[in-house]
């Protein structure tokens, strides 16, 4: 068994990805698909006249600032056109996909994080009202009950809070989580870059391999949101997770490409 997440950046090739995925599921892989929404929510945000607000942590990690508007447009856009866009063109592929947000049956679950410590004009600040946490438990039981009756699950984020209540929560750190509860064999993250860049956005530098008991030097290599791919990398490969592979998801036959060792692989 396989996770597949696929980022929610400009340039992804969801076409590509879903007929890929489609043909080696019709061969008999499994695969579980998380997804992501960011550039599609920016959008929809800027639209509705509510624009996103990125706030960075002392420590350098860069996340969304998401009040509850922001969460409903979250919701508007991962769950809503981007979840029913990926199931709808599996259907299209005759693949029996099935879309559930982390909130359905807390398939992700977390603890909800009020507030957060953000870096403003060289200060730091507390800023309260954030939906925001880290997925601490997965609901594998009821991801194993789909794949068992013969359906390909397309999960998003939010997630539940312990208390219900939705929370943002990073799509590569909610797959790398699910990947270890499911004892998944491989890792795969999309996204619209070759791999891990040792000198972004230098594609010609890109990193082939790193060992896997070494996952956290390289995040000196990440900015911004790339750190969570490889915080995610390392928490699935110190989960038991043999293979965790940064592909791209731009063009081709992507997750067939990764599998077969394009971009980065941490092993
Ligand atoms: P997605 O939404 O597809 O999951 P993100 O936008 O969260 O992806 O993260 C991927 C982005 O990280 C790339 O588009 C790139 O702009 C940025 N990035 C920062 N540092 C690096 C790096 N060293 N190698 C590759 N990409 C990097």
């Amino acid at each position: 068994m396989i996770v597949v997440k696929v980022g929610g950046s400009a340039g992804i090739d969801y076409d590509a990805v879903c007929a890929d995925l489609a043909a080696l599921w019709q061969g008999g892989q499994r695969f579980v698909l998380v997804h992501g929404g960011s550039g599609e929510t920016n959008r929809v945000a800027e639209a509705l006249g509510h624009p996103p607000r990125f706030v960075t942590s002392p420590s350098g990690y860069t996340s969304r600032f998401t009040d509850r508007e922001t969460l409903e447009i979250f919701e508007m856009v991962y769950c809503g056109k981007m979840n029913k866009g990926i199931v709808e063109r599996l259907q299209r592929l005759s693949v029996n996909a099935v879309g559930l947000s982390g909130l359905d049956g807390r398939i992700f679950e977390g603890r909800h994080k009020d507030s957060v410590r953000a870096v403003e004009n060289g200060k730091v600040k507390v800023l309260r009202g954030d939906h925001t946490g880290t997925v601490e438990r997965v609901n594998a039981d009821l991801v194993n009950l789909l794949l068992n009756a013969g359906y390909l699950p397309v999960l998003t984020p939010p997630a539940a809070s312990y208390e219900g209540v939705a929370i943002n929560v990073d799509g590569d750190r909610a797959a790398a989580a699910l990947a270890v509860a499911l004892g998944a064999d491989a890792l795969l993250l999309l996204s619209n870059v070759p791999g891990l860049l040792r000198a972004y956005p230098d594609e010609g530098s890109l990193i082939p391999a790193i060992p896997a008991n070494d996952v956290e030097s390289y995040l000196e290599f990440a900015q911004d949101r790339m750190k969570k791919k490889v915080l995610g990398a390392a928490e699935a490969v110190q989960g038991g997770v043999r293979r965790v592979i940064f592909g791209d998801a731009r063009a081709g036959e992507p997750i067939s490409a990764a599998l077969a060792g394009a971009g980065t692989v941490v092993s």
